[in-house]
């Protein structure tokens, strides 16, 4: 099962960080690719520096036709709104399906037409937060915990420690 996020409402100016924010945990939490609904190369730069240092299959690219691409989608299509079904009520079917999904995120203002294009509106809780906390969260909900086991291969890699950083270099 594939799992894509695409990350619409990103603003040039405003938004680098947090969309940067939304590749680093939908790559480190088991998603495969992150689509961005404007081409904003710094962003895709600072993800892919962490691919290349840390490792993983990850992907980012940018559409110009978010519509088209969740239409064509051949999966199962999921946004995230506080306005949706609480994930802990369909949790056990989205789990039951093996399809690749789309997750859906918005930012400031979502464009009124993503919720009847999607199968599922889904709220991680229904009170405003971010999207970073709730892609986090679902993302943790449908791997149940188990993608933070996930090995990357990569330039670097972490020892883990209980005190103390210790990083290989250059593997
Ligand atoms: N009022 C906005 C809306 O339409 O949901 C909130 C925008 S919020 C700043 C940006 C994004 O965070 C939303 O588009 C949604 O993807 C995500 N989000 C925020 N709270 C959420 C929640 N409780 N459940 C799921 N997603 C949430």
């Amino acid at each position: 099962m594939k799992i894509t996020v695409l990350r619409l409402g990103h603003r040039f100016i405003r938004d680098k960080r947090i969309s940067t924010h939304i590749g680093l945990v939908a790559r480190a939490l088991g998603a495969d690719k992150l689509i961005l609904d404007a081409p904003d190369d710094d962003v895709k730069r600072s993800v892919w520096k962490v691919v290349e240092n840390w490792g993983g299959e990850f992907e980012i690219c940018f559409t110009d036709d978010w519509k088209g691409y969740i239409k064509d989608f051949g999966g199962e299509r999921i946004h995230l709104t506080m306005y949706g079904i609480n994930i802990n009520e369909v949790l056990d079917d989205i789990k039951a399906s093996k399809k690749d999904k789309l997750i859906i995120i918005g930012g400031e203002k979502v464009p009124p037409g993503v919720y009847s294009l999607v199968d599922r509106n889904i709220a991680i809780g229904n009170q405003p937060h971010s999207e970073v906390a709730a892609l986090a969260v679902f993302l943790d909900r449908l791997f149940e915990g188990k993608e933070l086991n996930k090995k990357f291969e990569g330039k670097k890699m972490i020892v883990p420690k209980s005190r103390g950083k210790k990083v290989l270099n250059e593997r």
